[in-house]
């Protein structure tokens, strides 16, 4: 039978590549439901999902900082029934706390955080009820290990998880699934959004030494970052799919394999420290060696473009 999946935040990136790559599925699995906060955006999805549009997919306005929205969007779908839920609406912040007011704190909580909440207090129910459902968060490798000037951004992905680790041990009891998807590095809206923000930062609140190390160190190598590390939102799309479509799916799936020794740094060491040393050197003694691993991590992405496996999805 097919599934119905609410997506939330489809108005860009992976949110956008996820509910066109479901809806164009062949063998029409799915029926997609894509949210957005502001249906004024929905023009881009329109045209990227062409004459699917009102079959295997509808558009609906959701935003996930408000209750009463989440509310009448469950409430205009057929017996209120999703079988998958992909948390994915959320935004950054990045820069030094000096400079960022309390309010730009919490609108990144009440996005990333309690939007997931919220998504919940309204969903859970039915899929508790009918003991079937799979929770899909986007979520990312800052919800396991922080990075330098991104405080808010990784602890409001680290509030995800640790939420999510809780709620999974009940949903078993449920037979409901629960996947973290932890992409690092994307291209795009989300990373334009924030370096642009960053390069507009008023940074007068700080200090100089903390201005100069978030404006020539950290966002100096963001780009190039990006540009060695970055996956598309078309490929962070295919593996969240692969997840949905497993027989077992996992409780936590990176989609960037030349990610994943950064993470495993954080298992590695029960005293914490190895992850915040090497991180440590990397940005500030050894700005060569960096350049070099990114060159080195370019020539691994060029040879390992074939990319993974899942082993096979169930029919
Ligand atoms: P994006 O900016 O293109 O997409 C985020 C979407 O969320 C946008 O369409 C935005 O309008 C929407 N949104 C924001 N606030 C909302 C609200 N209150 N209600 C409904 N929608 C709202 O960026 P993206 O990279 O596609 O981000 C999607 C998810 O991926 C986010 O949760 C982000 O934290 C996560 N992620 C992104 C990256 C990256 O590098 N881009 C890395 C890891 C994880």
């Amino acid at each position: 039978a097919r599934r119905n999946v609410l997506i939330t935040g489809c108005s860009s990136g992976i949110g956008l590549a996820l509910a066109v790559k479901m809806a164009k599925d062949e063998q029409k699995r799915f029926k997609v439901y894509a949210t957005m906060r502001n249906l004024a955006k929905k023009e881009p999805l329109e045209e990227a999902v062409g004459r699917r549009l009102g079959r295997t997919l509808e558009i609906k306005q959701l935003d996930v900082c408000d209750e009463q929205s989440i509310k009448t969007c469950v409430n205009s779908i057929p017996d209120r029934r999703i079988d998958v839920l992909v948390s994915n609406a959320g935004m950054g912040l990045i820069g030094p706390i000096e400079c960022q007011t309390i309010d730009e704190m919490k609108t990144v909580m009440d996005t990333n955080f309690f939007g997931l909440v919220r998504l919940l207090k309204e969903i859970l129910p039915d899929m508790k009820k009918r003991k079937s459902g799979h929770i899909v968060i986007i979520s990312s490798v800052m919800g396991i290990q922080g990075i330098l000037f991104n405080d808010v951004y990784a602890a409001s992905k680290f509030a995800v998880e640790g939420f999510c680790e809780s709620l999974a041990i009940q949903a078993l009891k449920f037979k409901l699934q629960l996947s973290l998807i932890e992409p690092g590095p994307v291209v795009t809206e989300f990373e334009r959004k924030v370096f642009e923000d960053g390069m507009k930062m008023d940074l007068s609140a700080a200090d100089e030494e903390t201005a100069e190390m978030f404006t020539n160190i950290y966002l100096k190598n963001y780009k190039q970052i990006f540009q060695s590390l970055g996956q598309s939102a078309e490929d962070v799309a295919e593996h969240t799919v692969k997840i949905i479509l497993a027989e077992n799916p996992p409780f936590r799936h990176q989609t960037n394999t030349l990610y994943t020794p950064m993470t495993t740094l954080k298992y590695a060491d029960p005293n914490g420290d190895l992850p915040i040393d090497i991180f440590y050197k990397m940005v500030f003694h050894h700005d060569k060696i960096f350049s070099a691993s990114l060159n080195f991590i370019k020539l691994l992405r060029w040879r390992s473009r074939k990319s993974f496996d899942l082993g096979k999805p169930s029919q």
